[in-house]
């Protein structure tokens, strides 16, 4: 039995497994790929004291400083179901196992919504890009699209907008899904066209990297094409929480519902990082986060544990 057992292997799991084994207790971690996001992302340069750094190095920097404590690592393990016991909290694993923890720190992270067109995985990290927070300086004076006209397409717009030379937004829809704050806002930028009621059919490229965007116009049912260097994805970021939805309360969203300390609607469950309903996913969050969510379980433990 573990005092905190740490679910995921992000930078959110493992901050919290770094702090918590600092209190001198029994960390387990638990994680499908260690390493979590991280694993696919190339320039890292928002790491704060970390000028530039690629992200399979900050992945395994991750995993080595977690190491240096005395902490159980289980990895390439799926958890499959939470139960709260009158003691403990049980993670079942897919290969059969049973953990038990004191108290257990959900940090399962999140995935970006792909489209699914031709080119969007062969050239993911060679033009096609998620997260404009990370990449948008990489395409600075270029021309980019952004796919999804939702809150989050639209934001990704106004702010590479600032940054590249040209902005095309597509949208599926006839209209644009975001506040219209935002849609004002973006109707304002001299250097962004909207396209809407326009389906992707692909993303293009060299063999190398991205150089346009085919999309088919769904009035007409016409094939257009446009010459560009990048593509951000934005139709939306998943919660890994599928396996959560029967015992912890999770938002609209699907993610986890957490108070200002990183408590879950489950007395001793925290969250931390993708996965929880705090708000910009970014590592140095979800590190923050991670680091929380251990403190308040070892706040929890102190107050709730007889032994
Ligand atoms: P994750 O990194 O998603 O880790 C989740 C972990 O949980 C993984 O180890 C996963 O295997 C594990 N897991 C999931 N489900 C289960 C389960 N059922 N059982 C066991 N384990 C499970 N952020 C920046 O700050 N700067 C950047 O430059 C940057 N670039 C990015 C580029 C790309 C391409 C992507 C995809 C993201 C980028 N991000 C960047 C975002 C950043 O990677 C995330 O905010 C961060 O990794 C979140 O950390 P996390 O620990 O919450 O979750």
């Amino acid at each position: 039995q573990f005092d905190v057992l740490v679910v995921g292997g992000g930078p959110a799991a493992a901050a919290a497994a770094i702090y918590a084994a600092r209190k001198g207790i029994r960390i387990g971690v638990v994680a499908e790929r260690f390493g979590g996001q991280v694993l696919d992302t190339l320039a890292i340069e928002n790491f704060v004291s970390v000028q530039e750094t690629e992200g399979p190095k900050f992945a395994a920097a991750l995993e080595q400083h977690v190491k240096s404590y005395n902490v159980d690592i289980m990895d390439l393990q799926r958890a499959e179901s939470l139960v709260k016991g009158p003691k403990n909290i049980e993670i079942k694993l897919a290969n059969g196992a049973v953990l038990t923890g004191k108290t257990v720190i959900l940090a399962t992270g999140a995935r970006w919504r792909e489209i699914n067109v031709p080119g969007e995985r062969e050239y993911r990290n060679h033009g096609v890009a998620y997260c404009p927070h990370c990449d948008g300086p990489l395409f600075k004076g270029k021309r980019v699209a952004v796919i999804g006209g939702g809150n989050s397409g639209v934001e990704a717009a106004i702010d590479l907008a600032g940054i590249v030379s040209d902005v095309t937004l597509i949208e599926y829809g006839t209209e644009l899904r975001a506040d219209a704050v935002l849609q004002k806002k973006l109707r304002s930028l001299s250097n962004v066209t909207i396209i809407m009621n326009a389906q992707t059919s692909e993303i293009t490229g060299d063999g190398k990297k991205v150089n346009g965007l085919a999309f088919k116009e769904r009035s007409s049912g016409e094939t257009k094409h446009i010459a560009l260097e990048g593509v951000f994805v934005q139709i939306g970021l998943v919660p890994n929480t599928e396996w959560l939805k029967d015992s912890v309360a999770l938002s609209k969203h699907g993610e986890i519902q957490v108070d200002a300390k990183g408590q879950t609607s489950v007395p001793g469950v925290f969250a931390a990082g993708d996965v929880t309903t705090v708000p910009y996913k970014q590592i140095v969050i979800a590190v923050g986060e991670g680091a929380k969510a251990a403190l308040s379980a070892f706040d929890h433990l102190i107050r709730h544990s007889d032994s």
